[in-house]
């Protein structure tokens, strides 16, 4: 993509509202538009960012069996009530809305009534479990905080599958394997050496649920630490009782902020009792589904990821979920260095390399100021010394290292 077609601009200053350093970067670089507290719009920048972080997590979901659908977001009052969570004394966070001829509707604020509610069509054999149906969804929460930029929204996008087993140790079974394709979504996106799997709370069917939380100053949540197991325990759980069938130490545990980016939790028959959710067994006996569930947030893990990865100068991406790999900086009016730079562009889109080209006609520094606020992982700089030497200056926005390469030399690091 050409910078100069790109209609967004940075900004030197973000609204003054916004108290939080994921917003304010993001807004400053031109990822996302602040509509209102706790909502916010992707920009073309900032949804390319979002969509490796949603192509990372849905190779992962596939790879344990998830199957992709979408679930609608406006919702039937009636298979809510089934499990009592329509009553706003229940459920305070409802988003709610009339129908025109009568009737109520609300917006998801989570999935397991819909998807009880259409795998029971579905299901009724042994035959058909296990099955691991997921999606990626707008979901809307009536927040009362809204402090933390695109890390807590009133609107977010979320991925949230949802297991459906014949037994416990089906489930069991499952639920590690999910622990397994989380740890390795937080690594994949950059965040895996700060994120621990927590001990968090669990619901009527288990004990605990477990929590990825990402450790970070700014973080909401406070977890305790053991650094040595890496074992992580939630403030909300924590007590003698839950440290003793742990052999954890209360002095040896380390107090943290830490901001939940995944949660996965194990249902038991909570949902499948109210809708009816069974299936017959080789016996022919009646049995319930054993549930669990498995949510990240993505603008949340988008915003964790600026919070623990940047600097001074602006957002540091992994170059897993970059806009782009390389940032294109034409230094310069010689005809020379712009006719090598479009050469150079177009080699690089040939090679199946995603690159951002700024053939916009500002001064270098600002150049440098908005390359360096973007955070594209390798800056290749095209001006009249490189005609001159035939060889890029290449800076790579993570290390600050700068060094000198031939096109070719660029292109297979870059591949
Ligand atoms: P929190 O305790 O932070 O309010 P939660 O426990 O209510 O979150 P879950 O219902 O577990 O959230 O949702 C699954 C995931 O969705 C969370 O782990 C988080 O990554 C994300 N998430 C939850 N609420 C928000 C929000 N308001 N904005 C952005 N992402 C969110
Ligand atoms: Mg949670």
């Amino acid at each position: 993509m050409r910078q100069s077609q790109l209609f967004t601009k940075t900004r030197k200053e973000a609204p003054k509202d916004e108290v939080s350093k994921n917003a304010e970067l993001l807004i400053r670089g031109g990822f996302v538009h602040k509509e209102m507290a706790g909502v916010y719009s992707y920009l073309p920048l900032g949804l390319r960012v979002i969509k490796n972080i949603e192509q990372i997590i849905r190779e992962e979901m596939n790879e344990i069996g998830g199957i992709e659908m979408k679930t609608s977001i406006l919702q039937n009052k009636e298979i809510w009530e089934k499990t009592n969570r329509w009553d706003d004394a229940v459920v305070d966070n409802w988003f709610k809305s009339k129908l025109k001829n009568g009737g109520e509707v609300g917006l998801s604020f989570t999935n397991e009534e819909a998807y009880s509610n259409i795998l029971k069509q579905y299901v009724s054999s042994y035959k058909d479990l296990p099955v691991y149906p997921y999606d990626f969804k707008e979901i809307f929460r009536n927040e009362v905080r809204t402090k933390s930029g695109i890390m807590r929204g009133r609107e977010f996008y979320w991925k949230a599958l949802y297991s459906f087993s014949k037994d416990e140790s089906e489930h069991n079974a499952f639920y590690e394997k999910a622990k397994v394709a989380y740890q390795n979504i937080f690594k994949r996106v950059g965040i895996g050496h700060l994120t621990y799997e927590t001990f968090a709370s669990g619901g009527v069917f288990s004990k605990f649920s477990h929590e990825f939380q990402t450790v970070t100053p700014v973080g909401e949540d406070t977890i305790y630490l053991d650094e040595k197991s890496g074992v992580a325990i939630n403030k909300e759980v924590l007590n003698d009782e839950v440290l003793k069938s742990l052999g954890l130490d209360r002095e040896k545990l380390v107090e943290q902020k830490a901001i939940e980016v995944g949660n996965i939790f194990s249902l038991g028959t909570r949902f499948a009792e109210p809708f009816d959710l069974n299936y017959k067994n080789e016996n022919g006996e009646e049995q319930l589904v054993i549930m669990g569930s498995y949510g990240i947030g993505l603008g949340r893990l988008m915003g964790t990821i600026v919070e623990v990865l940047s600097d001074e100068n602006g957002i540091v991406w992994p170059k897993s979920i970059a806009p782009f790999r390389a940032h294109l900086v034409l230094l310069g009016s010689n005809d020379e260095a712009k006719d090598l730079a479009e050469k150079t562009y177009k080699k690089l889109i040939q090679e199946g390399i995603e690159v951002f080209f700024d053939d916009r006609d500002v001064r270098a520094g600002e150049k440098f100021a908005d390359s360096d606020l973007i955070g594209i992982p390798t800056r290749i700089i095209v001006g009249d010394k490189t005609v001159e030497n035939s060889s890029f200056e290449i800076k790579d926005r993570a290390s600050g290292e700068v060094s000198q390469k031939t096109l070719e030399e660029l292109i297979s690091e870059l591949k």
